[in-house]
């Protein structure tokens, strides 16, 4: 099967959240497509780190760029737009994947909800405006991929701040998708990547310390994820085996 076409040796990749899990995944196997890959992460040590591991695939330390960035901060994904297209002259492919898991519950804390949706959603909000109008006027492919999870599909109760999140960058995909494709010219392509249960850094915040069977790897996902976009899929499903009789209810964009 055919790659997207904005995945190519030489077009340039942005991720966000990229200093670990599916984020980090997803740069290593671009550098290893032979893509420029620039990661941005909050968390500027870890991302150094990371950046060194891509590097490394990539054989050529200058395909790689490392921007600590603030995604809930509108200033720094400007910054990191004005860095990416300095450094590699375009940016063929934006993965708005920053996250954090939020366990708002309704009546809970709202400091917790605004910092679940200052990342969650104006992150990804933030990631399209900056890169949308640019990759559009671009003229070449691209493609912006925003990740959404499965609990904003399934919205089970007792994590409300995060599925309100992730079911707003549903939308926010949505709306981006229509935009695209009714811009004369654009070659740019949307995707909603749901990942269902994934065992990295953020399932551990939550308590998960062993791979629960049915888990995803974040390898598992950036190659899923690869392959829907190279077939046009617009709903990028990545589903567990995780189940609940609330979760079956609203299964059904969900089943795979
Ligand atoms: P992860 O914790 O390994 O990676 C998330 C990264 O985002 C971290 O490196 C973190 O430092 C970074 N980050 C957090 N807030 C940030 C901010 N404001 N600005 C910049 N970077 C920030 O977790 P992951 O599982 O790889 O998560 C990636 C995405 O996948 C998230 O959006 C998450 O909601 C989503 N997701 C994960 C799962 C899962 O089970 N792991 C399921 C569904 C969706």
């Amino acid at each position: 099967m055919a790659a997207h076409p904005a995945i190519s040796p030489n077009r340039v990749a942005v991720i966000t959240g990229a200093a670990s899990g599916i984020g980090l995944a997803t740069a290593k196997q671009l550098a290893r497509l032979g893509m420029r890959v620039c990661l941005a992460d909050r968390d500027a040590d870890v991302l150094k780190r990371s950046a060194a591991e891509v590097a490394e695939i990539a054989g050529d330390l200058t395909n790689v760029l490392s921007v600590p960035t603030d995604v809930s901060r509108r200033e720094e994904v400007e910054r990191l737009k004005d860095a990416a297209i300095t450094t590699f002259g375009e940016v063929g492919f934006v993965m708005n994947n920053a996250g954090v898991e939020g366990r708002g519950q309704i009546f809970g804390d709202p400091e917790r909800w605004k910092a679940t949706l200052d990342t969650n959603l104006w992150g990804v909000i933030h990631g399209v405006q900056v890169f949308g109008p640019v990759m559009a006027e671009q003229g070449t492919p691209g493609a912006i991929v925003n990740t959404g999870s499965k609990q904003g599909i399934t919205t089970p109760p007792g994590d409300t701040a995060y599925n309100v999140s992730k079911a707003g960058v549903k939308v926010v995909t949505e709306a981006l998708a229509h935009e695209l494709r009714n811009r004369p010219n654009c070659q740019v392509t949307a995707h909603l990547l749901i990942p269902g249960f994934v065992y990295t850094g953020f399932t551990k915040a939550r308590g998960v310390t062993e791979k629960p069977e049915g888990a995803w790897s974040p390898d598992q996902v950036a190659a899923t994820l690869l392959a829907g976009m190279a077939r046009g899929d617009f709903y990028i499903l990545c589903p567990d085996n995780e189940t609940t009789p609330e979760m079956d209810r609203k299964r059904i964009r969900w089943a795979a």
